[in-house]
C-alpha cells in the first residue's frame, strides 16, 4: 500500500507536469472509483484547470479551478500515470506503470487540452476518485479524523512524543500506524523507524522513556524524507517523475529483510507479527521485552 512518500512522490510529479492544464473529458468505468454524477463532471471538472495539488496523509487533492477538488485515495493498488511530453508514474507498483494504457486496471482516464492523459489504475477497486467543493474537503470524516503531518515543522518532538503517548497501552508499532496518532506512516516507515531507534516494535508505549521516543522521532523524520528524496519504497517498474525506478527499498535495512544480516550487527533479521501487521525485526538490536 502506499504510504506518505509514495503519496507525496505522486504529488510532487503531478505538481511539476499538470498545473494549468484545463480537463477536456473524463471518462470511468465503476461507480466505486469515481462516484460523481455526469452533470457535476460536466459542470465543475471538464473546462477547469487544474491549479494546485496538495497532500494531506495518504490522500491527493487535485484543486481545480472550479472551487472544486477531485479527493484521489490509492488504497491497497492504486496508481496515478500521466502520459504527455514526459512520462509519469507512481503509486501501486505494478506494470500498467510502464504498459500501453488505458488497460484493464484502468477505472479513471482525464484527458486535457493539448491532449495529455492523466490515468487513474486501480487492479483491486478499493481507491477511488471523489469530486467536492472545496469548502466541504475539512468536514470530510477523514480529514476530521486524520492526525498531524509527520514532515510539517510545527511536528516537533514534543508534539510526537505526546501524541504517542495517548496511546499508552498499545504496542509503540500500534500507536505509529494508528493515523489518528500521526499521518501518513504504514508498515515500512514503522518497521525501519523503529529498528532505527532500537525499540522493539512489541513494546507497549508506557514502558519506553521520553529519550527512546525522541530518538524514534528522529529516525522517523529521517526514513519519510530518505524514501522522498529516493522516490518512494516499491520495488519494482516503479517510475518517478524523471522515469526513474523508485529506490527506497534498496535502502531498507531491516524492512522485507528477513534471513538477511542485520546492517548494524550482523544478526539474522526475523520476522514476526505485531499489530496484525507482518514485523521485521533484528533480535539483537531490537530487544524484546513484551512476550508479544
Ligand atoms: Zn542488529
Amino acid at each position: 500500500m502506499p504510504e506518505l512518500p509514495e503519496v507525496e512522490t505522486v504529488r510532487r510529479g503531478l505538481q511539476r507536469l499538470i498545473i494549468g492544464k484545463i480537463v477536456k473529458s473524463v471518462s470511468h468505468d465503476t461507480e466505486k472509483s469515481f462516484p460523481n454524477s455526469p452533470s457535476a463532471v460536466s459542470e465543475f471538472i471538464v473546462g477547469s484547470s487544474i491549479l494546485k495539488v496538495h497532500r494531506r496523509a495518504k490522500v491527493l487533492l487535485l484543486e481545480l479551478s472550479s472551487n472544486y477538488v477531485l479527493m484521489v485515495h490509492l488504497k491497497m493498488t492504486g496508481q496515478i500515470v500521466f502520459v504527455g511530453d514526459d512520462r509519469f508514474g507512481a503509486g501501486h507498483p505494478n506494470d500498467s506503470l510502464i504498459n500501453n494504457l488505458p488497460d484493464k486496471s484502468t477505472r479513471v482516464v482525464i484527458t486535457f487540452t493539448d491532449g495529455s492523459t492523466l490515468y487513474f489504475n486501480d487492479q483491486r477497486k478499493f481507491g477511488w476518485m471523489k469530486l467536492l467543493p472545496k469548502e466541504l474537503v475539512n468536514e470530510e470524516p477523514f480529514m476530521q479524523k486524520v492526525g498531524p503531518e509527520p514532515l510539517e515543522p510545527e511536528f516537533t518532538a514534543t508534539v510526537f512524543v505526546a501524541r504517542i503517548r495517548r496511546r499508552k497501552g498499545t504496542s509503540i508499532k500500534a500507536a505509529l500506524l494508528d493515523q489518528t496518532v500521526l499521518a501518513g506512516v504504514g508498515n515500512i516507515y514503522a518497521d525501519e523507524s523503529l529498528w532505527g531507534a532500537k525499540i522493539h516494535p512489541a513494546t507497549i508505549v508506557k514502558k519506553l522513556d521520553n529519550s527512546q521516543l525522541e530518538e524514534l522521532y528522529k529516525e522517523l523524520k529521517f526514513v519519510l524524507e530518505l524514501a522522498i528524496e529516493k522516490g518512494g519504497s516499491t520495488d519494482k517498474n516503479y517510475v518517478n517523475a524523471e522515469g526513474k525506478k523508485g529506490s527506497y527499498i534498496d535502502f531498507a535495512r531491516v524492512f522485507r529483510r528477513e534471513g538477511l544480516a542485520c546492517p548494524r550487527c550482523s544478526t539474522i533479521i526475523e520476522k514476526s507479527r505485531v499489530a496484525g501487521r507482518g514485523t521485521h525485526t533484528c533480535p539483537v538490536c531490537q530487544m524484546n521485552n513484551e512476550e508479544a
